[in-house]
């Protein structure tokens, strides 16, 4: 784990997130970048067109296919996690179809760890099947299972680390090597651990995937995707984002950026409430059990202590002796985090998973995909830290 390792050029992580990507003078010698707020791009002439088709030229043609401020945040994104490329999507929804759909061909094959993103689950099962694509699951962190899963129409191996709700940690270097042993591509959906906490490139893991929407935007206030990895590999994905056209606007690009100038700041305090959450929470008497990687009594603990630089902001506990309506009365008794689904902003968020994402499944499927009646999400905002506890210490007082 290269935690602190700095940049090629020599920069940490801090030093990244706020210039990396960022021209040194800039249009009208502005500090921060110009949005510009346009969908196509001119040319002088036709000679300048022409050498424009014939690359010598490197400028912007159309909207559908980059903004100046897109290919800034583009290259921050990609040195924060150590890449040599990244691509923005609309949306992290829009990032996983867009490499998948790039990607897989009829009769191709993908496995995943069975905790993951119940949407990217949706999107492969029910609609790459109907593309001749087939969909495997294997319990998270059975890497044995995994391994005969692959056959020769495998193309891809998927995780997310830490997972949700569930919290798991993915030995990043254990799983790319499954990948490579076998000659399979290997993704990692690092949202919730961010590149702050995991550099799953670094362990040899081909693309990373992150909904930026949650902790690099950070506020709350927009939907973002981005996937990092060599340029190799993002080129095709990049040519069907041009036809896809699922592409971010150049305002919320500009809000991205802002939001990453503060992103080490923020994962400092996200990382300390999560984890000082985590510990009172474990130490309650009306709790029953709490997820969290940086306790030692998690399952993942061994494996988050060696690959993570912190545990994020992310706390998930059971509420003792709770059937689903006297977990809902905890969510409606806090006053600081407010009840809604998504993670990774600067306010507190809570939510029953049970309500918020699963109120549909059957109780043999939540069994299943392991959402107790008495579970409850928290993602911590970067409030301070004591009033977080206070309030969950009076919202359990009335249990
Ligand atoms: C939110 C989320 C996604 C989807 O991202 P959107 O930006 O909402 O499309 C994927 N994976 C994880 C782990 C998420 O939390």
């Amino acid at each position: 784990m290269s935690r602190s390792t700095p940049s090629p050029n020599g920069e940490h992580f801090s030093t990244l997130a706020v210039h990396a990507g960022e021209a040194r003078q800039k249009p009208g010698d502005s500090i921060t970048d110009p949005i510009f707020c346009t969908s196509t791009f001119t040319f002088e002439s036709t000679a300048s067109l022409l050498e424009f088709i014939e690359k010598k030229l490197p400028r912007e043609e159309y909207g559908r296919y980059g903004n100046p401020i897109e290919k800034t945040v583009e290259k921050k994104l990609a040195a924060l996690d150590g890449g040599e490329d990244a691509i923005l999507f609309s949306t992290g929804m829009a990032a996983i179809v867009g490499l998948l759909t790039a990607k897989l061909n009829s009769g191709d094959e993908i496995i995943f760890f069975d905790e993951c993103y119940h949407r990217s689950r949706e999107f492969c099962v029910k609609h790459l099947g109907r593309f001749g694509v087939t969909t495997h699951q294997v319990k998270t962190g059975d890497y044995d299972a995994m391994e005969r899963a692959i056959n020769s129409k495998t193309k891809l191996i998927v995780s997310e680390s830490p997972t949700n709700p569930h919290l798991s940690v993915i030995d990043c270097e254990r799983f790319a090597a499954l990948g490579k042993k076998h000659g399979v591509e290997t993704l990692i959906d690092a949202t919730l651990a961010t590149p702050y906490n995991i550099r799953p490139l670094n362990c040899g893991v081909d693309y990373v995937w992150h909904s930026a929407t949650k902790y690099l935007a950070g506020h709350n206030d927009l939907l973002a995707g981005v996937l990092v990895g060599s340029r190799e590999k993002l080129d095709p994905i990049r040519k069907l984002r041009g036809i896809l056209g699922s592409i971010n606007s150049p305002h919320n690009i500009y809000l991205l950026i802002r939001g990453l100038k503060t992103f080490e700041l923020r994962m400092e305090r996200h990382n300390q409430n999560g984890l000082a959450v985590a510990q009172f929470l474990a130490a309650h008497p009306k709790i029953e059990k709490v997820y969290y990687p940086g306790l030692e009594t998690h399952p993942y603990y061994d494996v988050a202590r060696r690959t993570m630089r912190g545990f994020g902001g992310l706390v998930t506990f059971n509420v003792r002796g709770a059937d689903w309506k006297q977990t809902a009365r905890v969510i409606d008794a806090v006053k600081i985090p407010r009840i809604g689904p998504s993670l990774g902003g600067v306010e507190s968020l809570i939510e029953q998973p049970l309500v918020m994402s699963y109120f549909d499944y059957s109780p043999e499927d939540r069994k299943r995909f392991g959402i107790d009646d008495n579970m409850i999400r928290m993602s911590c905002g970067i409030e301070n830290t004591q009033d977080l506890l206070d309030d969950l210490a009076q919202a359990l007082a009335q249990l």
